[in-house]
This record gives structure tokens, C-alpha cells and sequence, in this order.
């Protein structure tokens, strides 16, 4: 058995961390291309690419890619319907 090529949605925590005040690996994503609903700490995470780039366990499109250089983050979250965060209540 080979040793899988990616990481889980875990190791994203400290690049988005960086961007989001939020915990983000515990944010519930939409994939675009099959509709699959899940905890992005549950995807795949590709760390061999230029940044990181986050999988669908489903049908393997890009859910998310992120690239950090000195003093900025791109992020390109196009195969995402939408990202659902959980935010503090209000008082
Ligand atoms: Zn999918």
C-alpha cells in the first residue's frame, strides 16, 4: 500500500489562519463540481504545488488554492459554492 501524496484539511490551519480570524479547517465547504458537503479538515491538501492546494474527497477538483509570499496571501477559492464559517454569537 502507498503512502498517500496529500495531507488532510489540517494542514491548512496556519496559512489560512492567517487570513481568516475564524478556525477555518472547521468551516463547511461546498465542493462546485459534485455538490459534496464537508468539513474542509476532511480534504485532501496537496502541499507539492506552488502553495497549497485543497481537494474534493469525492471527485478530486480543486476546492481551494492558496499562495503565501512575504506580506501577502492569494486565495482562489472558485471551486467552493460557498464556505460556511462559524462566528461568535452576539451577546
Ligand atoms: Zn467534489
Amino acid at each position: 500500500m502507498t503512502e498517500p501524496t496529500f495531507l488532510d484539511g489540517n494542514a491548512m490551519a496556519g496559512a489560512l489562519g492567517e487570513v481568516f480570524a475564524v478556525d477555518v479547517t472547521a468551516a463547511v465547504a461546498r465542493c462546485d463540481g459534485c455538490g459534496a458537503v464537508g468539513v474542509l479538515a476532511e480534504a485532501h491538501v496537496f502541499m507539492d504545488a506552488p502553495g497549497a492546494v485543497v481537494r474534493c474527497t469525492s471527485c478530486d477538483s480543486v476546492l481551494l488554492r492558496v499562495v503565501s509570499a512575504p506580506g501577502r496571501t492569494w486565495l482562489d477559492l472558485r471551486g467552493l459554492s460557498y464556505l460556511q464559517l462559524a462566528t461568535p454569537s452576539a451577546p
